[in-house]
């Protein structure tokens, strides 16, 4: 089976997270927002009690050195309420911008809230992306119906984590997604740290890139043109 992570939003504590993944050889994608950060590291909000910074443009390059940069929206908004155009900006820039800095194509996006429409997953898909990610979870991810909502297993923290990464073995591929600023303690660190080192010692498994899952007949699954009633 595949595995495959991602991480969202860019946070300070993904040097943590990167060193935990680095040192147990697994590869993961981090969903950015280009124009959220500055040259340095910055406040952005309070989560259980502690603060959340991004990191700075200084240190994005080092942090996230081998692995692989995917698109998050310049600043996540919430997509499907705004106009088309601004949208558009929003998917189309967030790509330019991040493939500028670091050098490396990008294409994969993950909705910003997990929030999308079918003119949103229109917009990711014509500004070059390959797959787009919910942040539904669903016990055999792959392939997705649609390749612009390519829904995860299960957030990382999901107690059942591991009976869904059994299950999904049925599929081929495990994905997990989550923000590293979720770990707020040493416990839940090491419980994390626990998980990598067993999929990574899992001969049965191997690690994998998200966007390396779309051969070019994945890439152009139609959007729906109706997404299904009381769907994600
Ligand atoms: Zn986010």
């Amino acid at each position: 089976m595949v595995v495959v992570q991602c991480w969202d939003d860019g946070v300070v504590t993904d040097v943590r997270l990167v060193d935990v993944l680095r040192r147990h050889g697994a590869k993961a994608t981090f969903n950015l927002n280009a124009g959220l950060h500055d040259r340095h590291r910055k406040f952005g909000w309070i989560y259980a009690g502690i603060e959340v910074s991004r990191l700075g443009w200084s240190e994005m390059n080092e942090v996230y050195q081998g692995f692989t940069i995917a698109n998050h929206s310049l600043t996540h908004p919430r997509l499907e309420q705004m106009e088309r155009a601004a949208a558009r900006r929003e998917i189309a820039e967030g790509r330019d911008s991040l493939q500028q800095f670091f050098g490396q194509a990008v294409s994969g996006f993950a909705y910003p809230f997990g929030s999308y429409n079918e003119d949103i997953m229109q917009l990711v898909r014509e500004s070059g992306h390959v797959y787009a990610r919910t942040t539904a979870s669903v016990s055999h991810p792959y392939p997705p119906d649609h390749a612009m909502l390519f829904h995860p297993c299960c957030h990382f923290l999901a107690p059942d984590l591991w009976s869904r990464y059994e299950m999904a073995k049925q599929s081929g591929v495990f994905y997990f997604w989550g923000h590293s600023y979720e770990m707020i303690t040493d416990l839940m660190w090491s419980t994390f740290e626990e998980i990598i080192e067993r999929i990574s010692a899992d001969p049965g498994s191997c690690w994998g890139g998200v966007a390396d899952l779309f051969d070019q007949e994945m890439r152009t699954l139609d959007v729906p043109t109706k997404l299904h009633a009381g769907g994600v």
